[in-house]
């Protein structure tokens, strides 16, 4: 038991700590989209808050089933506690496979002071907050994505009800956790109510400038 403790210790110390760049912005906004282009060019590892949630409420005979369901339809937010377990065993999880693949956008998150307090508690010595990037895109340009992407997605809470509360949310409860980390200079924003191509470019600008100084 002694060896196989040291042996994770070991293994936790060689480990390189992770990068993580936070990608907030309203529902719709653009963030996985981007995500995805994100990926393919600068090998992110993209971990979404909101997908590990939907994966979570799915499983056969989980204790959290139910709960993460009426949280989602409501477009409230699911208490950290079962966030933040879920976000870290994901990033164990990469890390495990590969160490090298320490750098990864958390999408969706954190989304409340709730996320944040609980981020800080639970991760802040073993991650680093490299920055924020914050799709910033105007409501309606929102509730429409988010309408059209509701005829294919499946998902519970891309209809007209559960968007206006998730607007409301983000509003009320994440957009002021995004001017903290603004007055701290951690927030590049981004315009997202332009195309996928047009965000695109200029995403590629706020991590080329990132990469800039990382490698001076
Ligand atoms: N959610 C949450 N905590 C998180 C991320 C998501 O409670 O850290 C829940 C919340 O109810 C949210 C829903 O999952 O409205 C969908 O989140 P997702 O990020 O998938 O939506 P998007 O913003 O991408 O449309
Ligand atoms: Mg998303």
């Amino acid at each position: 038991m002694v060896i196989s403790y040291l042996g994770s210790l070991v293994q936790k110390l060689l480990r390189m700590k992770p990068k993580v760049v936070f990608v907030l912005g309203g529902p719709g906004a653009g963030k996985g989209t981007q995500c995805t282009n994100i990926v393919k060019k600068y090998g992110y590892t993209h971990i979404s808050a909101g997908d590990l949630l939907r994966a979570e409420r799915n499983k056969e005979g989980t204790q959290y089933g139910e709960l993460i369901d009426i949280h989602i339809k409501e477009g409230k937010i699911v208490p950290v506690e079962i966030t933040i377990n879920l976000l870290k065993r994901a990033m164990d999880d990469t890390m495990a496979k590969d160490a090298a693949k320490n750098k990864f956008l958390i999408d969706g998150f954190p989304r409340n002071t709730n996320n944040l307090e609980g981020w800080n508690k639970f991760m802040d010595n073993d991650a680093d907050v490299k920055f924020v990037l914050f799709f910033d895109c105007n409501n309606e340009t929102c509730v429409e994505r988010c309408l059209e992407r509701g005829k294919g997605s499946g998902r519970t809470d891309d209809n007209v009800l559960s968007l206006q509360k998730r607007i409301q949310t983000y509003l009320q409860s994440t957009k002021p956790i995004i001017d903290l980390y603004a007055k701290e200079g951690k927030v590049r924003r981004v315009d997202g109510a332009k195309s996928v191509d047009e965000v695109f470019v200029e995403v590629q600008k706020i991590f080329d400038a990132e990469n800039g100084i990382e490698n001076v």
